[in-house]
């Protein structure tokens, strides 16, 4: 199979890490499709930024957290551009809040989007993953869930969860030329972030050495390598991306 004829899913491709993945990967996979929640106008752009770089591209709009909707979006980017080749779960939210306040329904949201929504995508690309010979998934994780974090007993839950699931998926796949890995990255700029209130960013910032936010191309590189050929040798490790925050 050469380069050029895989078909890569990236979720929450719309803005931020996941664009900028989708991006990276137009240069690889012939074919990028992304799924994002509901900012049609952000899908767009990067479609049309897909299609400029030469790559056949597609937005669809789907809850990874809703398993139907999950399969029938996957469904639907096969029927265009045919069985997914590279999977990035990249789709993720935060509802931040200390553990003594943080209600039920916030705590699950978090895991059913950053935990069961990369389960959904996982198992509905599974079947022809393994039947291709072939395949990447990408799990983003975060430095969350290798650490804890003060008001994160959600994302991070959900997060070190990933790396469990990254760990499953790739011994179930190893033997069939699919590698699994989980990338964690630290505190980059993005949306997510610009909302920290300022004091809560800089005191963030005081524990990476160095001494800087990341960048969403510093996280798509590193994926684009994983998914590609020279990784081959490459399953079930956890890539940090962090300026040193973790070590
Ligand atoms: P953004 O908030 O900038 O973008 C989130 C993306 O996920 C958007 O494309 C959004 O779609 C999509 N999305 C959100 N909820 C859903 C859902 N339920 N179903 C489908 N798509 C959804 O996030 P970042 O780019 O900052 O983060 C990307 C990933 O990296 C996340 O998993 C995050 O946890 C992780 N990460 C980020 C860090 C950071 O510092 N920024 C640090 C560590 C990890 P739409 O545009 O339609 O809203």
């Amino acid at each position: 199979m050469t380069e050029i004829t895989r078909t890569a899913l990236v979720t929450g491709g719309s803005r931020g890490i996941g664009r900028a993945i989708a991006l990276e990967l137009a240069k690889a996979a012939g074919r990028v499709a992304i799924i994002y929640a509901g900012n049609h106008a952000a899908a767009e752009e990067t479609v049309n930024e897909l299609k400029a770089l030469g790559a056949e591209a597609m937005a669809v709009q789907c809850d990874v957290a809703d398993f139907d909707a999950v399969k029938a979006a996957v469904a639907r980017v096969k029927d265009a551009f045919g069985p997914v080749n590279i999977l990035v779960n990249n789709a993720g939210i935060t509802r931040d809040m200390l553990t003594l306040r943080m209600t039920g329904d916030d705590f699950m949201k978090v895991l059913q989007v950053n935990l069961a929504g990369s389960f959904h995508t996982a198992q509905a690309c599974y079947r022809d993953l393994m039947r291709g010979g072939w395949g990447r998934i990408v799990n983003i994780t975060s430095v969350s869930g290798l650490m804890g974090n003060p008001g994160q007993a959600n994302y991070a839950s959900a997060k070190a969860g990933l790396i469990g699931l990254t760990k499953t998926l790739a011994r179930e796949l190893a033997g069939r030329g699919v590698t699994v890995n989980a990338v964690a990255p630290g505190f980059i700029d993005t949306e997510m972030t610009r909302d920290m209130p300022e004091e809560t960013l800089k005191a963030a910032l005081r524990a990476v050495p160095m001494g800087r936010m990341g960048k969403a191309e510093d996280i798509a590189g590193a994926v684009g390598f994983l998914c590609s050929d020279r990784a081959d040798y490459i399953t079930g490790c956890v890539l940090q991306i962090d300026g040193g925050m973790y070590m």
